[in-house]
């Protein structure tokens, strides 16, 4: 049995990786390094995707924000003169692309990384490209779609514990205490740029920013994988590794 399945017992949130067919964990591990790019608009469960796929095939889940906080709270020079970005802009793309490389570049990542948030800019692809060959990382981007109305629903129904940070939500992954984080029993809030006002404005800031992205991906060959995020977190989980860990693009149906 893999660490993986072992440490997702201790996670009650998690107990659904422990129902994973072995078989398709098995392909999954048996595939190349791969860099995983997760895209879906804000709300389609790309981070949960992000951390159960993480969780199983022990790869790191390499979020900008998340190394972005991470270099603040530790004074680096690049979170010196990054300390501003958090409060909403975006960081400069030069910023993000060392980041993530030289992430890229440590011991853990030489079987495979998920990528949540980055490529986000044309310029961040053009760069990040170069950098996977280098690395031996073959890119498939993981697309997750889903209609307006359900990210509505969805955001409607996203809270966080005010605690730990986990994340929940009321449709698809709910806590088993109403209001209580499973974790740490800590009080559940919903988020604050959850609100549907903010709502279409942000998915139209990600529509106009990743559209060329996707593009420029598929127009360099790049494997893309589409799936329907409206499935269950579990079952979504396990149709991203059955598909990923066992198709080849030569062998896809037409
Ligand atoms: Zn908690």
């Amino acid at each position: 049995m893999r660490a993986g399945f072992v440490d997702a017992a201790r996670r009650p949130n998690i107990v659904v990786l422990s129902q994973l067919n072995t078989a398709v964990a098995a392909s999954f591990f048996a595939s190349k390094p791969l860099a995983l790019l997760l895209y879906g608009v804000p709300g389609s469960g790309k981070g949960t995707l992000g951390k159960m796929l993480s969780q199983v095939t022990a790869w790191p889940h390499i979020s900008t924000g998340d190394l972005l906080r991470k270099h603040v709270a530790e004074g680096t020079s690049t979170g010196q003169a990054s300390a501003g970005i958090l409060r909403g802009a975006y960081a400069p793309d030069y910023i993000v692309n060392n980041l993530v490389a030289s992430r890229m570049r440590e011991a853990d990542c030489r079987r495979g990384v998920i990528l949540d948030g980055y490529p986000r800019t044309l310029e961040q692809t053009m760069d990040l490209l170069p950098v996977l060959r280098r690395l031996n990382l073959e890119p498939v981007l993981v697309r997750l779609n889903l209609d307006y109305t359900e990210v509505v629903h969805r955001l409607q129904a996203r809270c966080h514990c005010q605690t730990c940070g986990a994340i929940y939500n009321l449709v698809h992954l709910p806590p088993r205490l109403a209001g209580s984080c499973d974790q740490c029993g800590g009080r559940l809030v919903a988020r604050e740029d959850d609100q549907v006002d903010l709502l279409s404005k942000r998915i139209e800031q990600y529509l106009t920013l990743t559209a060329p992205v996707a593009r420029f991906l598929e127009a360099s060959s790049v494997r893309v994988e589409e799936f329907s995020a409206t499935e269950a977190p579990s079952r979504l989980l396990t149709a991203v590794l059955t598909r990923i860990g066992t198709e080849t693009p030569s062998d896809e149906l037409p």
